[in-house]
């Protein structure tokens, strides 16, 4: 039996957007060389205009951020820095339908993934981190770890402000300050957590953004005033930095791509592993780094688990992201729909058989319907490349060791997925997987006390939990700018 659902739309009117947005250095909105249209990739319709960054407006966030660093951030006691993190925490949590809303707005995503994950993860990172700010002599990095100075962030679009939290949060906890750069077609969020930090009455300069594209970000993460250079985004730009950053001896954290595998064994429960699965790749339009892009499934199940993940995929509700019943959003950009039309053209080149589910597709914007190649295999671009949308490539398996083989046979390793009922089984598996997270009987949960980052190609570094502050402390006692650390 089919229900249908009567539209449910969250109102726009919690948002109060502006024409235009300044750049935010010193705790004050100030103009910049150029700007900038952000559109909504639901509807194509623009909601402001942002300042396009230049170098001369990167050097004054950067020269904002070092007398910060020096005059205010680094010489407070850790106990003050984690009273402003709360502060902040509580701000996101009080606003946070109007983070929702504006966060679905600007990047497409479904009003109940940005209102039930984004934005609560993004105010978790903040209330983690508060608590180690007074206590990083405890933290196992020796008696008194220091900040390393201005930290330079450059962040992706698919989780806007929940990225931004990853960076902000742990680099001010160590007594760092920070100029960060959101992507160019997600930068709203950014812009109203200026706002908090405004609110919350952060001393100027602790935090600055700048806005605009990649040339912003190459002017930041190139800036001799930068110590320590966080990024998530693309591997080839991540290569980039990685350059860059090995000439200039700066401090670098690289998050990049995926390509994970799902892998479900004969005995796991299958109705359970369809929502994994789904989860998995459908969540956030396929637009997840560690998104579990590759199902790799036990040859004797893989029949009846097809039947059933195609029944479900036709369940899911397409749409409006501002309406609470969606399940699947809008491509972000323009550019990004073609790049997962032209990687959907390439599987069927390359002989593996399409299947989509039938769901009508509004007349504007960019959307692209939840799909599942099967007859892949492993020299397949779809089995191999990063896809970054709501395509699923199938794969099959005998034995735990081919499961491996498979599962391990990618550039990437950021993630991956086992569904079994035999614990001996996965944590066999979990030790085999060259995978920075490894999720057992479930896919894409996350929690600020964990560690996440990836091997190979996925970069390196950790971000949250006690691994993710080490990026951001000077362990080795060479820093010496910097006061008390509680
Ligand atoms: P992207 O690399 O094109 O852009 C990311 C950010 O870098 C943007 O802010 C962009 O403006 C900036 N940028 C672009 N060129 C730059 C340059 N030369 N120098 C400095 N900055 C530059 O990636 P994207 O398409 O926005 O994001 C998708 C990618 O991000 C995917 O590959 C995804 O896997 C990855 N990602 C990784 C993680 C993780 O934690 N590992 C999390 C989210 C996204």
């Amino acid at each position: 039996m089919r229900f249908e659902y009567a539209p449910a739309p969250e109102s726009r009117s919690v948002v109060t957007l502006r024409d235009s947005y300044g750049l935010f250095i010193g705790g004050q909105f100030v103009s910049g060389s150029s700007v900038f249209k952000t559109i909504s990739p639901a509807t194509e319709e623009v909601l402001a205009e942002v300042t396009q960054a230049g170098p001369e407006d990167v050097d004054r966030a950067v020269a904002a951020a070092r007398h910060a660093y020096e005059r205010t951030w680094s010489v407070m006691g850790g106990r003050e820095r984690g009273k402003y993190l709360f502060r902040i925490a509580r701000l996101i949590q009080e606003r946070s339908r109007e983070l929702a809303v504006l966060e679905t707005l600007d990047n497409g995503k479904p009003i109940r993934e940005s209102r039930d994950v984004d934005i609560p993860l993004a105010a978790a990172h903040f209330f983690y981190h508060a608590g180690w700010a007074d206590k990083l002599s405890y933290a196992g990095f020796g008696p008194s770890p220091r900040p390393l100075g201005v930290a330079g962030q450059v962040i992706p679009w698919n989780f806007p402000l929940l990225m931004l939290a990853w960076k902000i949060a742990p680099a001010l906890a160590c007594g760092n300050t920070v100029v960060l750069k959101p992507a160019e077609t997600t930068p709203l969020t950014a812009l109203l957590f200026a706002e908090i930090c405004q609110q919350a009455e952060l001393p100027p300069g602790v935090v600055n953004i700048v806005t605009g594209d990649g040339a912003t970000g190459h002017a930041l993460v190139a800036h001799p005033g930068i110590d320590k250079v966080a990024f998530t985004g693309s591997t080839e730009v991540g290569k980039e930095i990685a350059r860059i950053c090995a000439v200039s001896g700066q401090r670098v954290t690289l998050e990049l791509g995926g390509k994970a595998a799902n892998i479900v064994f004969d005995d796991a429960p299958l109705d359970q592993a369809v929502e994994g699965i789904i989860n998995g790749i459908f969540f956030n339009q396929g637009h997840v780094c560690c998104a579990g892009s590759r199902l790799l499934v036990q040859e004797s199940v893989a029949d009846e688990l097809l039947t059933a993940l195609k029944r479900r995929m036709e369940r899911l509700r397409l749409g409006d992201p501002l309406d609470k019943n969606t399940d699947v959003g809008a491509v972000n950009s323009q550019a990004q729909l073609e790049r997962i039309e032209a990687f959907a053209a390439t599987g069927a080149e390359e002989g593996a058989e399409r299947w989509s589910a039938r769901c009508p597709l509004p007349d504007r914007g960019f959307w692209f319907p939840p799909t599942v190649f099967t007859g892949v295999s492993q020299a397949h671009r779809i089995a191999q490349e990063e896809i970054f949308g709501p395509v699923l490539s199938v794969l099959t398996f005998r034995t735990p060791d081919e499961a491996i083989v498979k599962a391990n046979n990618t550039p990437y390793g950021l993630s991956a997925g086992v569904w079994s009922e035999k614990g001996s089984l996965i944590l066999s598996m979990a030790s085999r997987l060259r995978a920075g997270v490894v999720w057992a009987n479930t896919f894409n949960r996350f929690d600020p006390a964990s560690p996440f980052g990836g091997y190979k190609e996925s970069g390196f570094g950790r971000e949250g939990g006690r691994h993710g502050l080490e990026a951001y402390l000077d362990i080795h006692g060479t820093s010496v700018l910097g006061g008390s650390d509680v």
